[in-house]
Parts: structure tokens; sequence; C-alpha cells
């Protein structure tokens, strides 16, 4: 079937918006901004997302186009195709797949943004034919998507897979907003690389780190500095390391994966990812024959082609 899907990948810092065919090939897409960080509400987002659909469609070539397929960050009802929150504190229900339907005239489903990458490494990459793996998500923040015996877990609440915070480092002193000490993801997702850096500048003044008015310092900047030989962000990115391989190993032993496959931004860098490998304890690791590896899908466009295997009804 030549058939199409419109997929939409609202990120923490990009709304993706793109025609995929079921081979995972994006035949056309625009970015967008994505609002996520100005603090705007679902029913916001959501609104913005129809308008951003008001300038893709006139432009993109929607001939074939049979279905819609969304992901979105926070907590999904995909099966009643319900965004329920973005975050702790943003909850405002929307019926997501409802007003893209009603919008585009088409079948619409949503899910998770991790969930979504998750399928794409299923259908396109190393989770292809696994009944046990476990996708991790390293960027603006961090999410993990659980395969046992041939499903993903949803949990009761679709909450299933937050393992930003789960913690790494319970004796230390890093503050994450949830309000536990030393989360994951406070050390070293793309934000809390940011807020970190803000926090430990003050003990480095030499450190060559420009933290910016108003945005993130990218996680690469940091990386770049560290290998410059630079305290802080040595300092950073150790630390970071070791939360991330501590998460890896007590995920394998939750579920006992074959293997485990790491996306996202923050760990697309060569350098972390051979941190993170040469941290890991073998004995932790044992069964996991197929080993812990970097996606071989393209970062950019991993969520926008999970997106449409959402489209197209993968489960
Ligand atoms: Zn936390």
């Amino acid at each position: 079937m030549d058939d199409k899907c419109l997929a939409l990948d609202l990120g923490g810092t990009k709304l993706l918006i793109g025609i995929a065919d079921r081979e995972g090939q994006i035949i056309f897409s625009r970015r967008y901004p994505s609002m996520l960080a100005k603090g705007w509400s679902q029913r916001e987002i959501a609104d913005h997302m129809l308008a951003c659909l008001d300038d893709f469609v006139p432009a993109a070539p929607m001939d074939d186009v049979t279905c819609v397929g969304a992901g979105v960050v926070g907590r999904v009802d995909d099966e009643n195709g319900r965004w329920l929150e973005i975050e702790p504190g943003r909850c405002e229900t929307v019926e997501l797949a409802g007003l893209l339907s009603r919008k585009t005239q088409l079948p619409a489903f949503i899910d998770n943004d991790v969930r979504c990458a998750l399928r794409a490494e299923r259908a396109l990459g190393y989770g292809k034919g696994l009944d046990d793996f476990i996708y991790i998500n390293i960027g603006t923040g961090i999410g993990a998507a659980l395969v046992t015996g041939g499903q993903a877990v949803r949990g009761h609440s679709f909450n299933a897979g937050e393992v930003g915070h789960v913690a790494v480092d319970i004796f230390g002193n890093v503050r994450c907003p949830c309000g536990r000490n030393g989360c994951v993801e406070a050390i070293a997702s793309g934000a809390g690389l940011d807020r970190r850096a803000r926090t430990l500048k003050r003990y480095f003044p030499k450190t060559r780190l420009c933290l910016p008015e108003g945005s993130r310092v990218s996680a690469k900047e940091i990386f770049d500095l560290a290998e410059a030989g630079d305290t802080l962000c040595t300092r950073l990115m150790q630390d970071a390391v070791k939360a991330i391989a501590a998460l890896i190993m007590n995920l394998a032993w939750v579920s006992d994966p074959e293997m485990v496959v790491m996306g996202g931004g923050v760990v697309s860098d060569r350098r972390m990812l051979d941190g993170i490998l040469s941290s890991l304890n073998p004995g932790s690791m044992r069964f996991a024959a197929g080993g812990v590896r970097l996606s071989a899908l393209d970062p950019e466009l991993t969520g926008l082609v999970g997106a449409a295997m959402r489209g197209f009804g993968m489960p």
C-alpha cells in the first residue's frame, strides 16, 4: 500500500510536522516552535498545533494521506486519544485525537512521544523482532519505553516509563523539580545539565562556560569544553555519564532486556556514549546479549516516524 500518514511530533523544543509512508520515509516536513517551554496549557498548545496545520497542509503533498498520528510529551491515553498531562500541574485534558481528526477529516491517533519513538525503533531500528528491550530517550528530559514479552508497558495511569525521576544519587544534593534528590533527569537531561551548570558555576570561577540568559546552554557545548579540560564541564559530563549508566543498570535489573537502545540529543554525542558504555557494570548487564546501543535512526526524525507508525495503527 502506498498510503501516507500526516505525522506531528511535539517535543520540548520543536513541533515537527511531516508526511510519512509506511516504510518510515519522510516525504515532506516543516518545523515549527513547540511552545512547551513557554508554559502554555495543553489547550493552547493544541490550538497552536491546529494553526500550524493551517500552514502545513496547503503546502504538503496530501494525496494518499489516509490518517494522522501525533506524538506529544507527557501522559497520553492513547486508546481514547486524550492528552492528559504535560507535566504535574499542567494537566488539563485535551481530546487531541478528536481535534486533529475534525481538523483534517481523517482518522487520528496520538501517543506519548517516547512511546512513539519506541514504535520507530521497533519498526525500523534495533528493536525489530525483539520481545524484551528498553528504549531510553535522553534529550530535554529523560523518558523510557519498556517492551516486555512483546508488549509495550503503559501502566495504570499511562505513566510507565517516566524514568527521569528514578533517583541515581539519593545521598547527593542535586534537587529535582519533582521534589526528590538525585533524579537522573536533574543530572543528565538537557534541562538538568543547564540547571546544574547554573547552580555549580560559582564554585568553578575559571570555567569558560557561558550561560545564556533566557535559553539553555547546549549539552554539546558542555561536552566540548569538558574535552578541552574545563573543570566545571568535566564534572557535569562525568556526573551525567554515571547517572545514565546507573539508570540503564537499574532498568536492566527491573525488566531483564535483551538490548537497551538509547536515543535523543544528549547521548547522540559519541563522547557521552563511550563514557556510558565504559561505566556499565558487566555483572549488571550480563543478560543483555544485544548490549547497549545508540539508535541508528535519525534522532531528528525518530519521533516523527514513530508518530506516523501510531497513525498507521501500530500498537
Ligand atoms: Zn525528579
